[in-house]
């Protein structure tokens, strides 16, 4: 028999505790300490935060500190499944009551929820509104409710159900229990359908911000997406990662083309059975498999910390949908990419399709989906679109998309125009885009031969460009107002006044220079495969993090659990980077709880033993860690050139603006570690804003106490020398730039 669990004080303080003991994390980010005294005060609760934003923390955490029994309220069996594992790994006593448990068993969890001992409860909403299960809640002393997946309440979303709309029902009959709603979804009709249905009252909301800066967007036009695919997924093999296609004949063959190159990859679709698709999704939780190809039924029971990369292979239907796919790659904070495929025939069979499925929403949906396309077709920043979307406003460009990165050019296009528009007028506005181009390029193919545009003027006016190229300067004349496209008519593209007065040359038209798709992508990240060819030497983090993850691999195939639900990636990171070896270091990494520490903390540091060696000292330093850093810079093995992925998440972060302590915060390592990333960064030539952490006179200072010592001092001589007055951070940074000053 179990026993209660001692009382605690339900104060932020205890559930600080609570945080590090159970969880490994030193401190909560900003809104969910903000949330936590909300819920801790009895209050109804609101929670609207991003994907991997850290929801379940803000119910778990008072869940713990509070006496009785936390109920959570969640949609999908899988989800309900993998946040119990994660909660038993953290050493929290959780379960759950579904169609898939025994009687056996819930009698044992009743009986463990009667005496005190469970603190949270995950139930399916149809268990709950059950009446035998209703009753027997009335027996319990229960905490509060959690409603997770909160906008499934409402009809005007992408996930509705049922079943939720009948949770009022908790108000009724548990009048005094708070309720705590949680949601990635944030527009305002689910927000207000939330506090309506589920009958609030004058609940506190906190809307959380939607920006995800480690997922850099990116846009690639919808040719050759099979191709383009397959090769992303090769040149990224130890990463795994979601495909999103419309269609099931779609997701089967794109499966079948990864296959065909050794990718372990498998589909999902709402066509197999619960079986065939259960062991999809456990092989991919379990990395057994890199890649899933899926119809949008899959993910939303993914918890899976460490998916690096999603692709959309249509358009989706609308921003919501998307941010919330999108929003499962990266939910550790390390750097992840989404990617989506765009083509206007993509448009076309969406528009068919919203304007069939449910008539009494087609304006609203055919509306979502327009800004979706200004999306895909945007000049500008594309986080600052999304983010908009969902009321918020970016100050800044984010650096981090495809459009920051490689910012198009734009140049005087009426010529090309010109061409364009006159092709369309002879073949007598019947052409669409794809033949259009065609017969601009001077193609010979049945469907030019046959309409006789081999005779016309134009063709092959524009032999000089490539098919993409023609591509985009049609989508941008489209979206210029210069053509539209008669849908009736079997998508003929058609001239507008506009049209006729660039063609006539009345007016002239700036157009964006087409940007190939490698550009566009990430140009200083070589993946490791071409790393491995081109015999670089691997970086000593990225071959201990390697080796860490097997580890995680074999424990977690042993105990039969998703790796991630052991340590997640960042986890491991920040161990490769800081090598701890004693029982202290390891507990102060971030996400090793006690009980982590009791299972696995042995075992990982006698991994990090046999690896060998004293760690990288520009990764293990600490400012204030004076003992580690005798030597001299000049000392120091040399470098190469490029830098693991823990530093290139730092250094995307810091480019797009934060600081030292926000960058920690939210990679959960510590303000030490990302300060020696951003001098091996510097160090390394990589462009770091400098006088943000060393100002002219500061360096004014600490020169002239070099010239005062003489030769190449050693650091913690210059240290002393100063009077400890700059840290060896600001130190070591001066020496670099007084380096790079002489031009070495
Ligand atoms: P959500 O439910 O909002 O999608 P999760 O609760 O799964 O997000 O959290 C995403 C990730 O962030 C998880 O790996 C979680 O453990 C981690 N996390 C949550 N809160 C913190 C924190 N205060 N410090 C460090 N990591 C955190
Ligand atoms: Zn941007």
């Amino acid at each position: 028999m179990l026993f209660a669990p001692e009382p605690l004080a339900p104060t932020l303080d205890s559930a600080r505790r609570v945080l590090k003991q159970y969880y490994g994390y030193d401190s909560f980010r900003p809104m969910q300490a903000d949330i936590i005294e909300s819920i801790l005060g009895g209050r109804d609760t609101v929670v609207l935060m991003p994907t991997g934003g850290g929801k379940s923390v803000c119910f778990q955490v008072p869940a713990i500190v509070q006496e009785g029994v936390c109920v959570v309220v969640s949609p999908l069996i899988a989800l309900m499944k993998d946040q119990v594992e994660a909660l038993k790994a953290n050493g929290v006593s959780a379960a759950y009551i579904n169609s898939s448990v025994g009687q056996g068993e819930q009698t044992s969890i009743a009986s463990d929820c009667l005496n005190g001992y469970l603190k949270l409860l995950y139930v399916s909403p149809e268990k709950l509104l059950s009446e035998g299960f209703l009753q027997f809640l009335r027996r319990l002393r229960i905490s509060m409710f959690a409603i997770d997946e909160a906008h499934c309440i409402s009809s005007w979303g992408h996930d509705f159900r049922p079943e939720y709309t009948q949770l009022k029902l908790l108000r009724e009959q548990f009048p005094q229990i708070p309720i705590i709603a949680l949601t990635a979804t944030a527009d305002r009709l689910t927000q207000r359908d939330i506090q309506q249905q589920l009958r609030l009252n004058e609940p506190r909301v906190f809307l959380s911000s939607f920006d995800r800066p480690n997922l850099n967007l990116i846009v690639r036009p919808g040719q050759d997406r099979v191709g383009s695919i397959v090769e992303f997924v090769e040149r990224h093999p130890d990463e795994a990662g979601i495909v999103y296609c419309l269609s099931r004949k779609q997701c089967e063959t794109m499966a079948e083309k990864l296959k065909a190159k050794g990718i372990r990859a498998g589909h999902y679709h709402a066509g197999m059975t619960p079986n065939q698709r259960g062991a999809v999704q456990e092989a991919f939780l379990k990395d057994d498999l890199q890649a899933i190809v899926a119809t949008i039924a899959f993910g939303m029971g993914i918890d899976k910390s460490n998916v690096r990369w999603v692709i959309h292979y249509n358009l989706p239907k609308n921003i919501e949908g998307y941010y919330q796919e999108i929003g499962r790659a990266g939910r550790d904070g390390a750097p992840a990419t989404a990617m989506l495929f765009y083509n206007f025939g993509d448009v076309m069979s969406l528009r068919d399709m919203l304007t069939k499925d449910n008539p009494s929403l087609t304006q609203l949906n055919l509306t979502k989906l327009e800004r979706m396309q200004q999306f895909a077709e945007a000049a500008g920043c594309r986080r600052k679109i999304l983010l908009n979307y969902f009321g918020e406003v970016l100050p800044q460009d984010c650096g981090n998309c495809d459009i920051c990165r490689n910012p198009p050019t734009t140049f005087d296009g009426s010529l090309l125009a010109q061409k364009a528009l006159s092709a369309v007028v002879r073949m007598r506005e019947r052409a669409s885009i794809g033949l259009l181009i065609d017969v601009l390029r001077g193609m010979r193919n049945q469907a030019v031969l046959t309409g006789g545009y081999d005779q016309i003027k134009t063709y092959g006016a524009g032999a000089d460009l490539p098919y993409l190229d023609w591509y985009s300067y049609i989508h941008q004349m489209l979206n210029d107002g210069l053509l539209y496209i008669a849908y009736e008519e079997g998508y003929a593209l058609k001239l507008t006044d506009l049209g006729r007065e660039v063609l006539q040359g009345q007016r002239t038209l700036a157009l964006k220079k087409f940007q190939p798709a490698e550009k566009a992508e990430k140009p200083t990240r070589a993946s490791k495969k071409a790393a491995a060819q081109a015999s670089k030497p691997v970086d000593a983090t990225t071959a201990l993090f390697d080796k860490l993850r097997q580890l995680r691999k074999r424990i977690a195939d042993e105990q039969n659990v998703p790796p991630y639900v052991i340590f997640t990636d960042t986890t491991l990171q920040e161990m490769a980077a800081e090598r701890p070896i004693s029982r202290v270091a390891m507990l102060a990494i971030s996400g090793v709880g006690m009980k982590k520490f009791e299972n696995y903390g042995e075992v990982f540091i006698k991994e990090i033993l046999a690896y060998g060696g004293a760690p990288n000292p520009a990764d293990a330093m600490e400012a204030d860690d004076a003992e580690e850093v005798e030597e001299a810079p000049a000392a120091r093995p040399a470098r190469k050139k490029d830098v693991g992925d823990t530093h290139e998440t730092t250094l995307q972060l810091h480019r797009v603006g934060l600081n030292v302590d926000a960058i920690a915060e939210r990679r959960n390592l510590s303000p030490g570690t990302i300060r020696a990333h951003i001098e091996t960064l510097y160090a390394k030539g990589f462009p770091i804003r400098l006088e943000e952490f060393l100002t002219m006179d500061e360096f004014a200072e600490i020169q002239t106490a070099i010239g005062q010592l003489g030769g190449s001092p050693l650091l913690r001589d210059l240290f002393d020398h100063l009077r400890e007055k700059y840290d060896y951070f600001k130190l070591r940074l001066a020496l670099h730039y007084q380096k790079k000053l002489r031009g070495e």
